[in-house]
């Protein structure tokens, strides 16, 4: 595979930074931020998401939470129906109860996000004003936040930069004069928070906080003294209110592979001044396990070619890694939208050439992707079936944003979640 040993204090620049980027406008094909719900409410254990919004936002959640074995029910809809449409104040009254009956059937919740929806913006449904309400009503055992997952004009993974937005004014803020803390941003599986705990540790990194909590009352306070490394590409919103906040934001690519994780980990070794060869001997043993378990994927992938429709706000950082650590080919890559600052390491490291994609106009897109013949194709939903049917392989742009994928004991699996479509393909065709 190709070689990740990069000298501590080398940034990238090149590869696609000035690159042009084709924007389009037209139907797109996305889930809404609602789907956010289903990893967040693993996350936060001890917060609860009502949606507020129709029936078709029930049958969302109930739909993407079918896809994931182990959903709880820390999640529900208030069903905005055709008698609050007609008014108003029936609307607030109704939510107020259904919040009142909520808190006391579970008091276990300590964090309610009230989540807005496309019916309640459309009936100018206030849900900013209810929250306040509904926590001078709950507080101090209750907090209630709110933030939108509508889908006008939105993809899926903003409902966790809204979410995670919400939270910032509640931070508490660090002390004056308190130590450097490292706040790494973005909801991760437990398992991969463990991991990154023990190697900034091995690293010496010790004032490690993550962003979401795993419960609400551990909410980590923010200051000048705070260096953020965001986890996922999708929380320009998130990472702008932290920065209003006097945090600092560590320019690195996203820890997707060997090479994304160690300059990841990298920048904050960087930040917190910790020496190279104790940074090296940090991250050795977990970089060799996973070079030689990417070695088996890449004789499947290499030479590969593949296609990104847009959807997760992932496509970007998987394609560097497809690309260098794989040998795929790129043949397009499109995303909903192109965070340049946030996304600058990795637009660096893309090799030169590839073509990038902002925005949708589908049927253009699918004209791109049938003369293209990609070998596998990243993409929504709605658009992986009738692919599947014209005889391409495809991959659930979804599915990458629900696994663990960070991180070098998963760059394996993330490798895998492209070989097994291509393998099942093989198989079909034999
Ligand atoms: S929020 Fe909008 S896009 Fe999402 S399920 Fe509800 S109606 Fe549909």
């Amino acid at each position: 595979m190709n070689a990740v040993a990069i000298p501590i204090h080398a940034l990238p620049s090149g590869g696609c930074s000035d690159a042009p980027v084709l924007r389009e406008r037209g139907q797109h094909e996305v889930f809404c931020g609602l789907t956010g719900i289903i990893w967040l409410h693993r996350k936060i254990q001890d917060a609860f998401f009502l949606v507020v919004g129709s029936r078709t936002c029930a049958h969302l959640i109930q739909s993407a939470a079918g896809v994931m074995i182990f959903a709880e029910p820390r999640f529900a809809t208030a069903i905005i129906d055709e008698r609050d449409l007609a008014g108003l104040a029936d609307a607030n009254t109704e939510l107020d109860r259904v919040v009142q009956q909520l808190l006391a059937r579970r008091p276990e919740i300590k964090l309610l996000f009230l989540v807005g929806s496309c019916p309640s913006e459309v009936i100018k449904l206030d849900l900013a004003r209810a929250a306040a309400r509904l926590s001078t009503t709950f507080s101090p055992s209750v907090r209630v936040l709110n933030y939108s997952g509508s889908g006008i004009e939105t993809t899926f993974t903003q409902g966790e930069d809204a979410c995670l937005a919400s939270m910032v004014p509640g931070l508490p803020a660090s002390a004056p004069q308190a130590p450097a803390e490292l706040l790494v941003v973005g909801a991760l599986a437990d398992v991969v928070e463990d991991q990154f705990l023990r190697l900034f540790r091995h690293m010496g990194v010790e004032r490690v906080r993550f962003f979401p909590p795993r419960r609400a009352s551990d909410m980590a306070p923010v200051g000048p003294n705070t260096h953020m490394l965001l986890a996922q590409p999708f929380l320009a919103d998130t990472a702008r209110a932290l920065q209003a906040r006097g945090a600092t934001l560590l320019a690195a690519p996203f820890p997707l592979g060997v090479e994304g994780t160690t300059l990841w980990l990298q920048a904050a070794a960087r930040a917190f001044g910790i020496a190279q060869a104790k940074f090296d001997a940090a991250v050795a043993p977990a970089t060799q396990r996973a070079t030689a378990a990417l070695a088996r994927a890449r004789l499947a992938l290499e030479g590969k070619s593949i296609f990104f429709f847009p959807d997760s706000q992932l496509e970007i950082p998987l394609a560097r890694f497809l690309a260098r650590e794989l040998g795929m080919r790129l043949l397009e890559v499109g995303t909903p939208y192109l965070h340049r600052q946030n996304l600058a390491q990795e637009l660096a490291l893309l090799p030169e050439g590839t073509f990038l994609s902002e925005g949708q106009h589908v049927e253009k897109q699918l004209e791109r992707c049938r003369a293209a013949q990609p070998d596998i194709v990243v993409c929504g939903l709605g658009l992986a079936n009738p692919l599947e049917s014209e005889g391409m392989t495809t991959k659930w742009a979804i599915e990458l944003v629900f696994t663990p994928i960070q991180g070098f004991d998963q760059a394996a699996d993330l490798a895998e979640l492209f070989t097994r479509p291509l393998l099942r393909r093989m198989r079909l065709a034999a």
